[in-house]
């Protein structure tokens, strides 16, 4: 008999149907003799749907607001999964972030989570109900709700399997587990059996929406062993856990892609000690989250510099550039928000030189010019033109020696669902 939390994402919530067939799940589990803790997403697209509402009242909505609003969408589908539960002859009881005990700093948007208060939670199960917790919110010291950055059910899932002493996080989604590439563009990429946190934290971050990198970092720190899988079949899906010896073996574990990050160019910037200081401690006040910085060798006394930084900071970035480039007298200002990131990913890169240089040609052969580079002992992350970037990823993965024999095949998701997935984050 084990613990286990199961975490189901939006799609796999996203109709009455899909949600019966969690119930199914969760249910199934429980007869095999385990104890079942459920954490929801809200169904499909709801969240991108009240931001939606909101920008059409207010084009900067208070961040107070913004969470009370997107905290709703997870409370119907949490409610939902209990009444099927329940309508299966099985006792469920859904649960808010508040009433789940999941304590955040003040944080709007981007809440951290601080405590688990298990209570409630642990009592639930000793009485053999089902718990089901709404994802992605939490309350504040003062009893403000806030929210977890997007995709943040991931962390509740974590966090609530970390608070409880669960054996396994399983998070379930529309792919079966974690793959060398985002399978939807790569479709040769592999299924990985297991990759490390350390791995999956650079693949998470670089742009690899399959889990988030807040559960990730989460799960490192306390040792929660995550096994990310399909909502639709029942095939184990990829273990993130602690590195083992035969994880260390490849130079390359994945590669990741981002397009939704922008690029901002400030041109003319007087060459003077301090400028970038005040720039980017400006942007940084304004809460604008950069990315990559580039400088250009500066002619005559001035230069240009660029940054990137996510479309959803560009507006800020608009706002304090408007304020300061008078200030340090620049001349202009240019964004492209047309750009897409493709990282590799491995601590395997770490002893492996020669990466850069393969990557470099193997792009430069197929005449994709690199607008942006940047390293980390275990990353490397190159700027292109967003139209560019599945033939990029493909490239790179078959040179890399990453491609599968087989082709993955989409089994359950409406083309209608595909077109959203591929376009989250523009
Ligand atoms: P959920 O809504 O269930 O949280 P997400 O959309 O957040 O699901 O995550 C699943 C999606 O992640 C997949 O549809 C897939 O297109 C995308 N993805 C990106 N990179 C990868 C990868 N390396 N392996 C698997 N899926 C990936
Ligand atoms: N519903 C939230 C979002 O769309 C949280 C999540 O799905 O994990 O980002
Ligand atoms: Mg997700």
């Amino acid at each position: 008999m084990a613990l286990i939390v199961c975490k189901f994402g939006g799609t796999s919530v996203a109709s009455p149907e899909r949600i019966q067939k969690v119930a199914r799940r969760l249910i199934e589990r429980k007869q095999a003799g385990n104890d079942v803790v459920a954490v929801v997403s809200a169904m499909g697209k709801t969240t991108d749907e009240l931001v939606g509402l909101a920008n059409a009242i207010n084009a900067d909505p208070p961040a107070r607001e913004m969470d009370r609003l997107l905290s709703t969408g997870e409370q119907v589908s949490m409610a939902l999964l209990a009444m099927a539960i329940e309508a299966r002859g099985y006792n469920s009881m859904s649960f808010t972030g508040r009433q789940a005990g999941i304590e955040t700093d003040a944080t709007h948007a981007k809440a951290k989570i601080v405590k688990v208060h298990n209570d409630r939670i642990k009592k639930a199960l000793e009485a053999g109900v089902i718990p089901v917790i709404a994802g992605f919110q939490g309350i504040d010291a003062r009893g403000d709700m806030t929210t977890l950055g997007r995709g943040g059910s991931d962390t509740t899932a974590v966090a609530v399997a970390w608070g409880i002493g669960a054996d396994v996080c399983e998070i379930y989604s529309d792919v079966d587990g974690v793959y060398t590439a985002d399978p939807r563009i790569c479709p040769h990429a592999r299924k990985l059996d297991e990759i490390s946190y350390d791995d999956m934290l650079e693949m998470s971050g670089a742009g690899s929406g399959v889990l988030q990198m807040r559960a990730v970092e989460f799960a490192k720190k306390y040792h929660v062993v995550i096994h990310s899988r399909s909502a639709f079949t029942d095939t184990e899906g990829t273990y993130v856990k602690e590195a083992t010896d035969m994880m260390e073996e490849a130079v390359i574990t994945g590669i990741a892609h981002d397009t939704s990050e922008v690029k901002v160019t400030i041109r003319g910037v007087p060459d003077n000690t301090g400028v970038a200081a005040k720039l980017f401690s400006a942007l940084a006040g304004n809460m604008v989250n950069t990315d990559m910085i580039i400088q250009n060798v500066s002619e005559d006394g001035v230069t240009d510099i660029s940054f990137t930084c996510p479309g959803a900071d560009l507006a800020r970035a608009r706002e304090t550039l408007d304020r300061i480039v008078p200030e340090i007298r620049a001349r202009e200002v240019s964004v492209d928000e047309d750009i897409a990131k493709v990282s590799l990913v491995g601590t395997g890169m770490k002893s492996s030189p020669g990466v850069a240089a393969k990557a470099f040609s193997v792009l430069g052969e197929a005449h994709i010019n690199i607008l942006a580079i940047s390293t980390s002992p275990i990353r490397l992350s190159m700027v292109i033109d967003a139209g560019q970037v599945a033939s990029a990823v493909q490239l790179l993965h078959t040179a890399f020696g990453l491609d599968s024999d087989s082709v993955f095949e989409e089994t359950q998701l409406s083309a209608e669902e595909i077109a959203a997935k591929m376009n989250k984050g523009r």
